[in-house]
């Protein structure tokens, strides 16, 4: 059989996620033996009994992150690989999932990245996708912790950000629906938390908007997180995050900025903020920049706002200086523009 893919002309104008490179790194895990099994072989459908647990009781983690072609010589990074996969831990630890060893698994990603270089997209505003992923599945509907286990990881390259220009994007506060609970497991990667935001995302592409802002679950008062990233507001030049305190995924991204900010001295707080200082605030013109900030389109800014039927309009749905500066700021570390002062690209080649 030959698995050779036919490699796109350009991944440019790729849509997210729509097509994998050529092999993919899987290994497996059983109690008694513990990981065993790794390889790099080539992209394939899995195989897996229709009464293993992962298919009826959901316990699936993954993680996403990114490696890049660096501008000029070429060569290939990983942007902070090494959180990602600690991250990936964390949310192991609390969906009952054995820990995966970073280094070893970072070692095993380099190497299938090197097998599928030519799947690495060059140019401006392009990168290889990564999904490392974790699945129950051992064979039983008993509802228990697994004790088999499959980890793989699959390679996606990703066309170009913001190739219509880096434009606003419309979001609508869900009052209905929240994403996470308290106690709950809002701030790991596992797969049915985005199952679980899907009927509100319908909703609100239905009445013309692109993503849900979420709100707190206890009191649907406080801002929370866009669609699947965290959120930044821009109020009389403070940047202003939530903090996490358990509902709220703790993002690369968010942290990259949060970092740069103080690099930057530009004043940066965290705390929480509610719906009705927003839309105040954005009316009475204080609040000049909303964005959100995530590993797949790293910052989306937010031009208008949609709350218990008015809309409210930020920054005349034109993206502001700050979503500007910090998309600019990642992107040139990202691709080798700027010097990588914190030690946030991981080189393979
Ligand atoms: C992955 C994710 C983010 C962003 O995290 P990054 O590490 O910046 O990619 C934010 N919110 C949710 C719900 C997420 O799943």
């Amino acid at each position: 059989m030959n698995n050779k893919k036919t490699l796109p002309s350009a991944f440019d104008s790729v849509p997210f996620g729509s097509i994998f490179s050529e092999h993919m790194f899987v290994m497996k895990w059983h109690t008694d033996r513990g990981w065993h099994d790794a390889k790099i072989q080539p992209h394939q459908p899995l195989q897996m009994d229709p009464g293993c647990i992962n298919l009826h009781y959901g316990p699936s983690i993954f993680e996403g992150m990114k490696a890049f072609r660096t501008v000029g010589d070429k060569h290939i990074a990983l942007f902070r690989p090494r959180e990602h996969l600690t991250r990936f831990n964390r949310s192991a630890r609390r969906m009952c999932m054995p820990e995966i060893d970073v280094l070893f698994v970072l070692q095993k990603l380099k190497e299938l990245i090197l097998i599928d270089q030519e799947w690495v997209p060059a140019s401006p505003g392009t990168a290889l996708y990564i999904r490392p992923t974790m699945m129950a599945v051992e064979k039983t509907l008993n509802l228990k912790v697994a004790n088999e286990f499959l980890f793989f990881i699959v390679l996606s390259p990703v066309g170009a950000l913001y190739k219509e220009g880096f434009n606003p994007t419309s979001i609508m506060v869900s009052t209905q629906y929240t994403r996470a609970s308290v106690g709950g497991v809002g701030d790991v990667k596992t797969a049915g938390n985005y199952a679980a935001c899907m009927l509100a995302q319908e909703e609100a592409k239905a009445q013309g908007f692109s993503q849900v802002l979420w709100l707190d679950p206890l009191e649907r008062a406080y801002v929370e997180e866009v669609g699947a990233m965290n959120i930044f507001f821009v109020i009389n030049n403070e940047l202003i995050t939530p903090p996490l305190h358990g509902t709220i995924l703790p993002g690369i991204t968010r942290q990259s900025i949060i970092n740069l900010a103080h690099q930057r001295e530009l004043p940066i707080t965290e705390r929480r903020i509610s719906i009705n200082e927003v839309v105040q605030r954005i009316d009475d013109g204080s609040l000049t920049e909303m964005f959100g900030t995530g590993t797949a389109a790293i910052v989306a800014p937010v031009g208008k706002l949609l709350y218990k039927n008015t809309i409210h309009t930020i920054h005349n749905n034109t993206t502001g200086p700050v979503a500007q500066q910090f998309l600019k700021a990642l992107q040139d570390i990202q691709q080798g523009h700027a010097a990588d002062t914190n030690g946030w690209l991981d080189y393979i080649t």
